[in-house]
């Protein structure tokens, strides 16, 4: 026997064995999510759903196309960086009586000042009078203590009012809903696809997520950053079916001057960025819910989010400025933290 013969044998298997497998373990279409991204309330979006049975993908993506339509439409009316909003009206009405707004966006704004009463005003629409001190872009420069005090006479929760579908501020007040309209969006967007008719299905609003079902065979499963590594770098992994996973923190937009570092969450109560911490995850069965007290948590510090997060029933993990970490029981059965932080954040 020539001494090539066992070789050549074995190597006609060893093909024969991988092209088997390929043709098996080739994903079934229906296995495979329909994802489409887009860019839009100034963050990138990705929406992923598991197509049913027999669904073609064009199908599915046309519903997916009614859920973007659905976030473009919620943009146009709360936005109050456009002109043309419905809450930009009431912004320029500011001291002059209040405006009619459509239903959707007085509820929004009465949610707003409910979450304001339950976290003591650290979440406040009327951020915005004390955020426009804080540009960001490359030539800001810090506002004095004398400019932060005449900023606080127009951050005030209680001085909005809202009757039936009117909505009224004081002069100089302005409200800003980038608090919590993500979060609604991201409600929204998913209610068009559940009531579609899917129930395995992922929105992401720039890394803001709910999720339900799961993917294929596998769950949803979503990373989180570690605040102070690069943004590859995650600290932990939750999987989430029907919740949404909601992380505020100060490493997105921020400008670092004299040791300081400026950020995009305004504390309501010193008129300047929250310094308490430095990220908030949040998860709870709403993605509004968790887009609030997420902004509210990171404001108040971890004590105080953990007694919320009792009194919401949420879970959540909270790193504070000096990188220690806190987190509620559930987010630690349902999270698995990569091996040098279970180290670092261990007691
Ligand atoms: P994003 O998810 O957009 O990165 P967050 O969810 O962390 O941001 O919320 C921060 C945004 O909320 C800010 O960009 C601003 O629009 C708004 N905001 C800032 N401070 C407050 C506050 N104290 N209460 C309510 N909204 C706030
Ligand atoms: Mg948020």
């Amino acid at each position: 026997m020539k001494w090539w013969r066992p070789t050549l044998v074995l190597l006609v298997l060893l093909l024969t064995i991988i092209g088997i497998r390929y043709f098996l373990v080739r994903p079934d279409p229906a296995s495979v999510p329909v994802v489409v991204e887009r860019t839009l309330m100034g963050t990138l979006w990705q929406i992923q759903v598991m197509p049913r049975g027999n669904d073609d993908r064009a199908g599915v993506e046309a519903v997916i196309q009614d859920a973007y339509r659905e976030l473009e439409r919620i943009d146009s009316v709360m936005s109050e960086w456009r002109q043309d909003s419905p809450i930009t009206a009431i912004n320029l009405n500011a001291g002059l009586g209040p405006v009619e707004v459509p239903e959707e966006l007085a509820q929004i704004i009465r949610r707003s000042i409910e979450f304001s009463n339950a976290t003591s005003g650290a979440f406040d629409i009327s951020w915005r009078g004390a955020g426009q001190l804080y540009s960001l872009d490359e030539d800001f420069v810090p506002p004095d203590t004398e400019a932060i005090a005449e900023a606080l006479k127009v951050v005030d929760y209680r001085r909005i009012e809202v009757i039936g579908s009117n909505v009224g501020i004081p002069g100089g007040y302005s409200l800003g809903l980038g608090g919590i309209a993500k979060g609604y969006a991201i409600d929204q967007a998913a209610k068009v696809l559940l009531d579609a008719g899917y129930s395995n299905l992922l929105v992401n609003g720039g890394g803001d997520i709910l999720a339900f079902g799961t993917k294929g065979d596998r769950p949803w499963t979503i990373g989180i950053r570690a605040p102070r590594g690069t943004p590859e770098e995650l600290m932990a992994k939750v999987r989430v079916a029907g919740a949404a996973v909601v992380t505020s923190g100060d490493y997105e937009r921020f400008q670092l001057l004299d040791g300081v570092r400026y950020h995009h969450i305004i504390d309501p109560r010193t008129g300047r960025p929250a310094e308490r911490t430095q990220s908030v995850t949040v998860i709870a069965a709403e993605a509004e819910k968790a887009d609030v007290l997420a902004t509210a948590f990171f404001v108040l510090g971890s004590q105080r989010a953990l007694e919320l997060a009792s009194v919401y029933d949420v879970d959540t993990l909270i790193i504070d400025s000096d990188g220690k970490a806190w987190m509620t029981e559930g987010f630690a059965t349902q999270a698995e933290f990569q091996p040098e932080f279970i180290e670092k954040y261990s007691p």
